[in-house]
């Protein structure tokens, strides 16, 4: 039987917000093609969080060798161990290049879930001090959509999701619907006893804010303490589209999930000024094959679904389809990290922890939201947690004999480590561009990326070590040492900004609803559309727009719209 070839709707992508987009598109009746260039991720094969270090090749050591050869930029990431690797792309096959003396570290992965699976699932919703922050002062373009917006969208998101974490009724930090929280440790308690009471009327410390289940949700299992939430979850505990979105989405009959099927182009009718379909080039066999449908959901992730659209030029939209604007590709942020502080927390030595809890800590941004900062404008939050070491410790402590073994049966001391994420502010000068040169595995050209941190990045780095040595001085921490790595842009995994949204079609891609304004029946619902970056991790508020940009799309095609 041949394969159908056409859609009501098709979506690229099937990771966080790929996922997303075909459980609403499904539910909403369409019937749809989902694309994804990776392969198939089947759960009871593909999971490794019960693995132990002894029965993979190198004991946990990873193959050195390979991932230099195939992953040099992936395994700097913390989460592409020996487990993990598979779920991160080749950056052989996967190739980008990048200004000199400007690193850009692209973290992506490449199969069914997509970075879904990997992620660290903290989630926190933006707030109007985030909205408002572009317009108040001036800075790139306002954003056309505020909290009240999308507030409907992360109550659905939260519900469907399940989002555990403790409610603080911060202005600056919006509250999800919350399952119970995960329990801080002796040594967190510490700390957060210790800013209440020097920092209380400006500083919080909580625990994270999680898309993991602390108690059975929507038939999924509440979380077990595992721990490597980045090698999978065979309990479907955590949220990714594999655990939840897709199998929803299937479960409707309306989804047609085709793995191995590299995007090239998105083709555009010019009369009708609509775009048509999706060229698609097989992973496996190479073969071109076009797909057509109403209706096109970008989600691909925020450069590659710029990348398809630069592929997608036609003599009107020579730089670009939909990019009458000029502004595809331009943009780019990525949180700030790398600044932070460690120590080492006296007493608590009759406790310890059972398991391993999935989840650190959170002080949410404090910075200038009470009070004005002179060195920098905007803020970030602080993750990290505390923790004991066992006797895995020896590796790293040196000793000799019985006495040493011995003193190895215990835990050692607590310590508790602060690291910052901050915000990143828009800047034209950040962009991506098509390498025509440079061609991927399937001959498909690829990105040259120019992108930078600026000085008020930088401001807020220097902070972050700063407020995190002084708030672990208050808990009485011994041997503090305050850090500033020199992380480059792309390593927060966090990367978004390049297709914005807008009210103004001449300097904005999308409009409010992630709609491009050139093109009525093209949505993008990934990191793209994003007009500023807030501090907080962005892939709630990503599946918040996609959820809602599909409910408009599917409007609009009742009314005849698109
Ligand atoms: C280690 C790690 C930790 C993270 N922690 C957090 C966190 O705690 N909180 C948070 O908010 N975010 C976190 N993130 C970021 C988060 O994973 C991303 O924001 C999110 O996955 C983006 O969703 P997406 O749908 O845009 O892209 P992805 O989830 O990456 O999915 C994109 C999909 O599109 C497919 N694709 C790409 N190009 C093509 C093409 N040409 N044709 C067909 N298919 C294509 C890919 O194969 C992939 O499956 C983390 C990421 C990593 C790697
Ligand atoms: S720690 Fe919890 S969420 Fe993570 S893999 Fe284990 S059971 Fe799943």
């Amino acid at each position: 039987m041949s394969e159908e070839t056409s859609y009501d709707a098709i979506v690229v992508g099937s990771g966080m917000t790929g996922g997303w987009a075909a459980k609403e598109l499904t539910e909403k009746g369409l019937k749809t093609l989902v694309l994804e260039a990776g392969r198939t991720t089947v759960p009871e094969q593909d999971y490794v969080e019960h693995v132990p270090p002894w029965e993979v090749k190198f004991h946990g050591m990873r193959d050195r060798r390979r991932l230099e050869e195939d992953q040099p930029i992936q395994s700097l990431c913390y989460a592409c161990d020996e487990w993990s690797s598979k779920f991160f792309v080749s950056d052989r096959e996967n190739p980008y290049t990048t200004e000199s003396g400007k690193p850009f570290r692209w973290i992506r992965g490449r199969q069914v879930g997509g970075r879904s699976i990997m992620w660290g699932r903290q989630v926190y919703r933006w707030s109007d001090l985030d909205f408002e922050a572009n317009v108040r002062q001036g800075i790139a373009i306002d954003w056309p959509i505020r909290y009240a917006d999308i507030a409907p969208w992360y109550d659905y998101v939260e519900d469907f999701i399940g989002v555990s974490g403790e409610a603080l009724q911060l202005p600056q930090l919006p509250d999800s619907k919350f399952l119970p929280p995960m329990e801080l440790n002796p040594a967190e308690k510490v700390v957060q006893g210790a800013i209440a009471k020097n920092f209380g009327n400006e500083r919080v410390l909580t625990i994270g804010r999680v898309a993991i289940l602390t108690k059975p949700h929507r038939g999924r299992a509440a979380c077990h303490y595992c721990g490597p939430c980045e090698r999978g979850c065979i309990t479907r505990s955590y949220f990714s589209s594999v655990n939840a979105t897709l199998p929803a989405a299937s479960k409707t009959g309306k989804m047609t999930l085709r793995p191995y099927s590299v995007v090239h182009s998105v083709s555009f009718d010019a009369r009708t000024r609509r775009v048509t379909g999706i060229r698609v080039i097989d992973a496996k066999t190479r073969a071109a094959t076009e797909f057509r449908a109403k209706l096109i959901f970008l989600c691909a992730s925020t450069l590659e679904s710029t990348r398809i659209l630069f592929n997608s030029a036609t003599p009107e939209f020579s730089n670009g389809l939909a990019n009458s604007s000029g502004e595809l590709g331009h943009n780019i942020m990525d949180h700030i990290k790398g600044g932070g502080a460690a120590g080492m927390i006296p007493g608590n030595e009759d406790q310890d922890v059972i398991g391993k809890r999935p989840n650190g800590i959170y002080v949410p941004r404090f910075r200038n939201v009470k009070t004005k900062q002179r060195e920098f404008i905007r803020g970030y939050g602080l993750q990290g947690g505390g923790g004991r070491d066992g006797w895995q410790r020896g590796i790293l402590q040196t000793g000799f004999g019985a006495e040493f073994k011995n003193s190895l049966n215990k835990s050692g001391p607590w310590h508790f480590n602060f690291q910052g994420y901050g915000e990143c502010l828009p800047n034209h000068n950040n962009y991506a561009e098509l390498d025509k040169e440079k061609l991927d595995a399937w001959g498909i050209p690829t990105l040259k990326i120019h992108c930078a941190f600026g000085e008020n990045e930088f401001a807020l780095r220097k902070d972050m070590s700063v407020t995190a040595a002084e708030m672990l001085a208050a808990a009485g921490a011994r041997d503090i040492q305050p850090f500033t790595d020199d992380d480059p842009p792309g390593f927060s995994v966090h990367e978004m900004g390049t297709a914005r949204m807008g009210r103004d079609p001449k300097t904005s891609v999308l409009n409010s609803h992630n709609q491009a304004h050139d093109i009525k029946n093209l949505f993008i619902t990934d990191g793209g559309a994003m007009v500023s970056s807030s501090c907080v991790n962005p892939s709630l508020t990503y599946m918040a727009l996609t959820a809602r940009a599909c409910d408009y799309a599917v409007q609009q095609m009742k009314k005849g719209e698109i």
